[in-house]
């Protein structure tokens, strides 16, 4: 299934700028909200396609990407099983930039300011950043590579709560359980009161008092993991991917962080490659520019056999329709363009001197008495 256009989801231009893209996802949030949509799926779907569209917008870098590359750009490529979307605990976590401050909360809706998400402060786990290195014929198919890194993982001993067992536990003295510390301040309208997540449980309400010993009561620990990544065909050199929640384990069951993977290309030692076209450099004998010759030209998908025309003049291209690199998130693909050079000998046999030095005075050899081709017309030739 193929992804809907951010900008259309989010219903705004295409350059609408910070202020506009977050308010359309306010509208859009509030409108699909689960809360306010209990049981409909449909709703669930739409207000996580929000989500993503506006965690991309948002974000000047990811936009950026998104604009020229599409959702491959951003790791949402079609079909390529990259991203795997957000979760709700990532949605929400962002709630506090586009909800909060001067918008009043969440009061205007029945249980929304009262979830068990409210006040709580989300640890987010760090990205984390590998190279990739395809070689040209994985990048015209796409790959599936697996890679191994090291990373934060949730700690298995205690499931990422930092804590020894369930009794481990004990209320906070800040907040007294309640993870939320109020403050009341006299203004000219009145007492004023505000409420903030507790600094000391961090919005937990409890605080651990025996701590699991394999992780230093931190969630997370040490450890390699094998991912694999699907890379959409046609990407290229300094691309950048990210595959969202593959990046470090966040302390104490907080979202992870995001894995971005740097396209790294490999030389190929016969294909040179121009954006989406593909340039061979195919150099004939004199003999077989003048009587023509089948050749085979290398491609990404093996070779193939083409056939040199007689009377072929050195710097001709020939042009192989679609044997280039597909267009990365599109249809369309490149050419492969096979320029053509004629060898010239430096040292020849007697014998063959011989038969140059009579070429020498042939009268066919001579240029001028050649096609008589005008310079545009065998331009135009090159090309054909
Ligand atoms: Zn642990
Ligand atoms: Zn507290």
């Amino acid at each position: 299934m193929s992804k809907r256009d951010y900008y259309e989801i989010l219903e705004v231009s295409k350059n609408a700028n910070a202020e506009e893209i977050k308010k359309a996802y306010r509208k859009k949030a509030i409108q699909y909200h689960p809360d306010k949509n209990q049981g409909d799926k449909a709703a669930e779907e739409k207000f996580k396609e929000a989500a993503e569209a506006y965690e991309v917008l948002s974000n000047a870098e990811k936009r950026q990407r998104y604009d020229q590359f599409g959702h491959a750009g951003v790791g949402g490529a079609a079909g390529g099983g990259f991203g795997g979307g957000m979760s709700m605990d990532d949605i929400f976590s962002h709630f506090g930039d586009i909800f909060g401050g001067g918008f009043g909360g969440f009061s205007g809706f029945g249980g929304f300011g009262g979830s068990s998400r409210g006040g709580r402060r989300v640890n987010k786990g760090s990205n984390l950043r590998v190279k990739v290195k395809l070689n040209l014929e994985e990048i015209a198919n796409g790959a599936e590579k697996k890679i191994k890194v090291k990373k934060y993982v949730q700690c298995n001993s205690c499931s990422g709560t930092g804590a020894a067992d369930s009794s481990s536990y004990s209320n906070c003295s800040t907040c007294h359980g309640s993870g939320q510390v109020t403050r009341i301040s006299n203004t000219i309208l009145g007492q004023m009161q505000t409420s903030s997540t507790c600094p000391t449980c961090g919005g937990d309400g409890k605080i651990i008092t025996n701590k699991c010993t394999s992780c230093a009561g931190e969630g997370i620990v040490r450890d390699d993991e094998v991912i694999s990544l699907n890379i959409p065909a046609g990407v290229e050199e300094g691309m950048q991917l990210s595959v969202s929640g593959k990046g470090n384990a966040a302390r104490r069951g907080g979202v992870n962080g995001d894995l971005l993977v740097l396209i790294e290309e490999e030389k190929h030692p016969e294909l040179m490659r121009d954006g989406n076209n593909l340039i061979y450099n195919l150099n004939i004998s004199i003999p077989d520019a003048i009587l023509g010759t089948p050749v085979e030209i290398p491609t990404v998908e093996g070779k193939v056999k083409v056939k040199i025309e007689p009377g072929t003049q050195p710097g001709k291209i020939l042009r192989l329709r679609g044997k280039g690199l597909p267009e990365v998130n599109s249809y369309g693909r490149g050419d492969l363009l096979v320029q053509i050079q004629v060898f010239i000998p430096k040292n020849i046999s007697k014998e063959d001197r011989k038969a140059v030095e009579k070429m020498q005075t042939s009268e066919s050899f001579h240029p001028s008495n050649g096609t008589g081709e005008s310079f545009f017309s065998r331009m135009k030739n090159m090309f054909e």
